[in-house]
């Protein structure tokens, strides 16, 4: 039996993203935008599985073979017929899904990998047998060599992403080590090539960093004057680097193809120029081009068809700075601009919940703006009774009643004013700070500021493996502090007692949030492996620590025998305890954040981080729990769009494992086979970085 966490469970909820109403209500012109932006970005993400394991694009490769060949249904009476259970193929197919929308063999939310649950020889008869393996023998057997016992290998370095000894990453070879990290990203510091368009930091072993390469992501094209200068070898801390560019460059030139048909059908000469610019950025490897290109996004204000692309958001870099290649195109005809918030004008928001924002940069100097998938948030807000762990029976139906608005209310707070808060304190290399060095008091310890952030050191750099989680947990609090204040809540349309229910549900969905987090801990490296659930466990802590009976957490046994957990917030201590709390720790978070100052943020934020079996609570013992009642998440089927002539029409797939494996088989219809053959070399011209793991 393999271990519950590193497998998806054959029940896992499996939805489709219903865009067909939106879609019909679109003009020709909107489909065609939508259809080309949507084609650059399924071509981009397929760089993802370059930036997850090194057998990722492989095991991708090897099952959209098989698939293609055989549709789910036409393998599955071949897997019968060779021995497979009913319940092992649905464990394949479920699987495969899995691979399909992480985009890899590693969850995208948590970072652990996952397994096939059935008999490896079984798989490996299943595939032999295949209509896939009849047309091409060789070359399925070759893939099988290449991916077949990594697919299906727990070593304790297996189990998630993580640096050396600690994981699997391909951001960095298998000999880099976090001090390896440190010194590429002072030396990417040195010459302002911000983090988010390199790769593949590679010290040549044994593991002496003497020659690190580091790679630029960016289709092969003529040089621009600002990268020019950089592509060489330089001297720097006794090591030499050597940069190079032109990483994925076959997968970007089919994602700067369709962004170059996408701008023919731009609503607007704004839109345009943010395609020109988001082109340049991968044809050169452009950082300047993709904040140019940013600005523009954040002008675009309510579009139709609504975007965002590039390498954006760095969770998943052990040291936390290189993006990893994220692209959505919605269409937001549905949801479109339900309110806009007063309190800031400049930004307009749109309902809400994954973080797409831009560079931090130009999130300080320009605003920004935050996007919703409202028909994913729909399919989310899906809560059934019995699957509310750790509640009170008294507080099920009234979170079931008000997740809803209450998750809307936090994200909106979360992202806008949470993100979009906060000065950091800059030198500029010229010398000048852009706040007054003579007046500015640091409010915690009532003198003038002493440390900032210089030259070309950013938040990211400066504050890496702690950078992502630090910063959800400071937005996450400012959610938690506006939404007591009865003047945002009416922006969100609640008054009277709805607004008492709202946040009584938002702060209890929070400190059930940091129990679950748990899940997203390991305890055999120490380490966290998802910002924001880290994040939550940060401000439960805090909340415990308040006391007064704030918040009790008790264990406890189910009904069925087995250790459960019971999480309780006493909703008439929120003002008087839990306000009090959450604002000196936001404070001390906002201070630490803006005057630079790492050692007191790791210390805070890893302190609070900290997963013990000390009493009261006995976190490790509750993480036991946690995992024993955690629920997969949910995998979204998404539809396919079609030119047919002049048009565009949409294939939408079943809710299941085999509706999304058949969306994918689709999804390239006319040169799957050559991307694969991009997927395998690619990954072959890596390959020696990883031969000297350990
Ligand atoms: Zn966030």
């Amino acid at each position: 039996m393999v271990d519950s966490q590193y497998v998806l469970p054959n029940d896992v909820g499996l939805a489709l993203l219903d865009c067909s109403e939106a879609f019909r209500l679109l003009l020709r012109g909107e489909r065609l935008y939508a259809h080309y932006l949507s084609r650059a970005c399924w071509y981009g993400g397929l760089v993802v599985l370059l930036q997850t394991s090194p057998e990722a694009p492989a095991i991708y490769v090897l099952l959209s073979r098989l698939f293609r060949a055989q549709d789910p249904d036409q393998l599955g009476e071949l897997a019968r017929s060779t021995g497979l259970t009913d319940q092992e193929y649905q464990a394949f197919l479920v699987y495969a899904a899995g691979v399909f929308s992480n985009m890899g063999n590693y969850k995208s939310f948590g970072d652990t990998k996952f397994v096939p649950n059935l008999p490896k020889d079984k798989l490996r008869r299943l595939i032999w047998q295949s209509q896939a393996f009849q047309e091409q023998p060789e070359e399925m057997k070759l893939l099988w060599d290449r991916c077949g016992e990594l697919m299906f290998s727990l070593d304790a370095q297996q189990r998630q992403l993580g640096l050396r000894e600690k994981g699997t990453t391909t951001y960095f070879s298998g000999n880099c080590c976090l001090e390896d990290a440190q010194l590429a990203q002072k030396f990417l510091d040195s010459q302002v090539l911000a983090g988010a368009l390199t790769w593949d930091i590679s010290p040549v072993p044994p593991r002496q960093p003497q020659g690190l390469t580091t790679s630029v992501g960016c289709v092969y094209a003529p040089v621009d004057h600002e990268l020019a200068p950089k592509l060489r070898s330089f001297e720097f801390e006794g090591c030499t680097f050597r940069v190079t560019r032109g990483d994925y460059a076959p997968l970007l030139e089919r994602v700067v193809e369709n962004l170059q048909r996408t701008k023919a059908h731009a609503a607007n000469t704004n839109q345009e120029h943010m395609l020109e610019h988001y082109i340049r950025s991968f044809t050169q490897g452009s950082i300047a081009a993709h904040k140019e290109g940013s600005r523009c996004w954040i002008r675009d204000k309510g579009p139709i068809v609504e975007s965002y692309i590039g390498f954006i958001e760095s969770y998943r870099d052990p040291y936390g700075s290189r993006g990893e290649f994220e692209g959505k195109t919605r269409d937001q005809t549905i949801c479109k601009a339900r309110w806009s918030v007063p309190l800031t004008c400049s930004c307009l928001m749109v309902m809400s919940a994954s973080p797409t924002s831009p560079d931090d940069d130009i999130r300080q100097t320009e605003g920004f703006k935050n996007v919703s998938l409202g028909n994913v948030l729909s399919v989310a807000y899906a809560t059934q009774k019995d699957k509310l762990t750790f509640l009170a029976e008294e507080d099920k139906d009234l979170y079931i009643k008000w997740k809803g608005p209450s998750f809307e209310v936090q994200v909106g707070l979360h992202e806008l004013l949470g993100h979009g808060s906060g000065k950091l304190f800059v030198q500029e290399e010229k010398g000048t700070c852009n706040f007054d060095r003579e007046a500015v008091i640091n409010p915690e310890t009532g003198e003038l500021i002493q440390s900032w952030y210089r030259g070309g050191e950013t938040w990211d750099s400066k504050f890496s493996t702690i950078a992502s989680s630090y910063e959800e947990c400071r937005a996450e609090c400012v959610g938690l502090y506006l939404c007591l204040n009865k003047d945002v809540l009416r922006i969100f349309e609640l008054e009277g007692e709805d607004a008492e229910d709202v946040i009584y549900i938002n702060w209890l969905n929070m400190v059930r949030a940091g129990l679950l987090g748990l899940e997203f801990y390991t305890p055999e490296t120490g380490t966290w492996r998802q910002a924001h659930m880290q994040a939550r466990f940060v401000i439960l802590r805090v909340l415990l620590e308040a006391g007064e009976g704030l918040v009790s957490l008790q264990h406890t046994t189910g009904a069925d025998g087995k250790p459960d957990a019971l999480i309780t917030l006493n909703r008439n201590k929120i003002l008087p305890v839990g306000k009090p709390a959450i604002e000196r720790f936001l404070r001390r978070l906002q201070v630490l954040k803006s005057t630079a100052d790492v050692a007191g943020g790791r210390a805070l934020y890893g302190g609070f981080s900290a997963v013990t079996d000390e009493g009261p609570e006995r976190f490790l013992s509750l993480r036991d729990t946690v995992l024993l009642r955690k629920e997969a998440r949910k995998m979204f089927v998404q539809a396919n769009t079609r030119l047919e002539g002049e048009d565009v029409t949409l294939v939408q797939y079943e809710g299941t494992a085999a509706g999304l494996i058949r969306s994918f088989s689709e999804r390239f219809p006319e040169d799957a086979e050559l991307l694969e053959r991009h997927l395998l070399e690619l990954s072959d011209a890596d390959s020696h970085f990883w031969a000297s793991r350990g």
